[in-house]
C-alpha cells in the first residue's frame, strides 16, 4: 500500500514542501530588502548607491540566483546526487545570510555570493527530488508540483513580512539575520525528516559509471581552480594594481556574457545532433518560448527593484494610523498566487481541450504582465504618494500572467525537448529566469533618470507588443511543436 499521509501525496513531499518553503522565505525577505538597503542613505544605515549602481548589483545577483542552478543540476547529476547538493546549499546560504547580518561590506559581498552558489545547489535539484518521488505513470505527479508551488509562495509571503518589518523599522542587518533564521528552520526540517524521502535523490546519475564521475570529479576540481585563480587575480588587481572596476561595467559585462552564453547553447543544441526536421521544429519552438519567458520575468521580477522603490518612494504606507513597510508590497504576489492558483488549476481542467495551446499561454501571460504595468504607468502620473491600490492592482495582473506562463513552462518545455535533452530543459528554465531578473534589475537603473511613468510604459510597451507578436504567431508555433500541446 502507498503511504499517503501529506494531502494524499508521498510523505517525502512534506519534506520538500516545507524545506522550500523556508527557503524561499529567506530569499525573498532578503530580496525585497536589498534595493532598499542599497540606497538607503547611510544615516538610515544604508550603503547609500544611486538607483544605477544599486540595480546593477542587485540584477546580477537575482540573475546568478538562477543561473548557477545549470552547475547545480550539473552537480547533482554528476558528483554529489541530488539530496546532497540540497542539503549543501541549504548550509551555504544559511552562512549567506547570517554574512549579510554582519555590517560590513565585505561580510556583505561574501554573503551574496554565498547565497548565490548555495541557491544554485538548492532550487533545482529540490525541484529534481519532488518529481523522484513519483514513478513515470503516477497521476499525482503534476499535483505535486502544484503543492510545492504553494510551499514556494507560503514562502514567498512570510519572508517581507518578518524581514522587512524588522529590517525597514530596526535594522537592515536584523532583517537579514531573520532570513538567516528561516533558513536556518529549512535546514532543520531537511535534516530531521529527510529519512522520508527514502531513496529519490540519494546517488548522482552516473553512479554505475565510476570513469564518468571520475571525469566528473576532475572538471568540478578543475572549476573550483579556475574560480579561485579568477577571485585571487581580480582581489589583487583591485587592492595592489590599484584597478578600480565598477559595478556597473561588471554587470555589463555579465549581461554580454549572459546573452552570448544563452546564444551558444542554443547554437551548440541544434548542431549537437543530427535532429530530424521534427525535432528541430520542436526545438525552435522551444528557442520562442524560452525567448518569451525572458520578456515576462524581466517585467515581472521588477517586483523586487523597481516596484520596490515605487513603494517607498510613492506610494501611501498608512492604514488607520498604522504604516507599514515598503517590502510588505512583495507579499503581494506571492498571496495572489496562493488564491489564484486553484482557480487557474480549475480552469484549465474545465476548459480541457478547449484551452489555449501553450504559445498563446504564454502571450496571453505577456500581455498581462504588461497590463499590470500600464496601470503603473498611469498611477506614476498622479504624483505625490498614491493609494496603494496602484500596486496591488498591477501585481494581481502580474500574477494573472504568471498563472498563464510559470506551470505550463517547465513542462512544455520538457515535452518539447528529445528525450536526449530533456534533463537540459531544466537549466533552459532557469536560464530565461537568469535573463529575465537581469532585465528586470537594470531596468531599476532608470528609476532616476527617466519620468516613471515613461519607465513603466516603455516595459508595458516591450511586452505587450511581444505578446501580440507571440499570439499572432502562435497557430505557427502550434503547428513547429508537431502535436503536442
Ligand atoms: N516565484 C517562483 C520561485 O521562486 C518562480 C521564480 C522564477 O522562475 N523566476 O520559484
Amino acid at each position: 500500500m502507498k503511504d499517503q499521509t501529506f494531502f494524499g501525496h508521498p510523505r517525502g513531499l512534506a519534506v520538500l514542501f516545507f524545506a522550500e518553503l523556508w527557503e524561499r522565505f529567506s530569499f525573498y525577505g532578503m530580496r525585497a530588502l536589498l534595493i532598499l538597503y542599497l540606497t538607503a542613505s547611510i544615516a538610515d544605515g544604508g550603503l547609500a548607491f544611486d538607483a544605477s549602481k544599486a540595480a546593477a548589483i542587485y540584477a546580477v545577483y537575482t540573475s546568478m540566483v538562477y543561473l548557477l542552478g545549470l552547475p547545480g543540476g550539473w552537480l547533482a547529476d554528476r558528483v554529489f546526487g541530488q539530496r546532497r547538493s540540497v542539503l549543501y546549499g541549504a548550509i551555504l546560504i544559511t552562512i549567506g545570510h547570517f554574512s549579510l547580518a554582519v555590517p560590513s561590506l565585505g561580510f556583505f559581498y561574501v554573503g551574496l555570493l554565498l547565497i548565490v552558489v548555495g541557491t544554485g545547489l538548492l532550487k533545482p535539484n529540490i525541484s529534481t527530488i519532488v518529481g523522484q518521488l513519483y514513478e513515470r505513470s503516477d497521476e499525482r505527479r503534476d499535483a505535486g508540483f502544484s503543492i510545492f508551488y504553494m510551499g514556494i509562495n507560503f514562502g514567498a509571503f512570510g519572508g517581507p513580512l518578518i524581514c522587512n518589518w524588522l529590517g525597514e523599522n530596526y535594522s537592515w542587518h536584523l532583517g537579514f539575520g531573520a532570513a538567516g533564521v528561516g533558513m536556518t528552520l529549512g535546514l532543520i526540517v531537511y535534516l530531521m525528516f529527510g529519512k522520508t524521502l527514502g531513496e529519490a535523490g540519494k546517488l548522482p546519475a552516473n553512479h554505475d559509471d565510476p570513469e564518468d564521475q571520475a571525469r566528473s570529479r576532475r572538471t568540478l576540481r578543475n572549476g573550483l581552480v579556475g574560480a579561485a585563480t579568477i577571485a585571487v587575480a581580480a582581489t589583487l588587481a583591485v587592492k595592489v594594481g590599484g584597478v578600480t572596476i565598477g559595478a556597473e561595467a561588471i554587470s555589463n559585462a555579465f549581461g554580454i556574457i549572459l546573452i552570448v552564453l544563452s546564444i551558444g547553447f542554443f547554437f551548440w543544441l541544434f548542431r549537437s545532433h543530427p535532429w530530424t526536421p521534427e525535432e528541430r521544429g520542436r526545438l525552435g519552438a522551444i528557442v520562442i518560448l524560452f525567448v518569451a519567458a525572458a520578456f515576462f520575468w524581466g517585467a515581472y521580477e521588477q517586483a523586487g527593484s523597481s516596484l520596490n522603490l515605487f513603494a517607498r518612494d510613492f506610494t501611501q504606507r498608512t492604514v488607520l494610523g498604522f504604516s507599514f513597510p515598503a517590502g510588505y508590497f512583495q507579499s503581494v504576489p506571492a498571496l495572489f498566487v496562493i488564491l489564484q492558483a486553484p482557480i487557474f488549476a480549475w480552469l484549465w481542467v474545465k476548459l480541457g481541450r478547449k484551452q489555449p495551446s501553450s504559445p498563446f499561454k504564454f502571450a496571453l501571460g505577456l500581455v498581462f504582465v504588461g497590463f499590470g504595468f500600464v496601470i503603473m504607468s498611469v498611477g506614476a502620473t498622479k504624483g505625490g504618494q498614491v493609494s496603494p491600490m496602484w500596486l496591488i492592482s498591477t501585481y494581481f495582473f502580474h500574477v494573472i500572467g504568471e498563472m498563464c506562463l510559470s506551470p505550463v513552462g517547465l513542462s512544455t518545455v520538457t515535452k518539447l525537448a528529445p528525450e536526449r535533452v530533456t534533463s537540459l530543459m531544466m537549466g533552459v528554465w532557469f536560464l530565461a529566469a537568469a535573463l529575465g531578473n537581469y532585465l528586470g534589475g537594470r531596468t531599476a537603473g532608470f528609476y532616476e533618470s527617466l519620468s516613471l511613468s515613461q519607465l513603466f510604459g516603455a516595459v508595458a510597451a516591450t511586452v505587450i507588443v511581444a505578446g501580440i507578436i507571440l499570439g499572432l504567431m502562435s497557430g505557427r508555433i502550434q503547428r513547429m511543436m508537431g502535436g503536442i500541446r
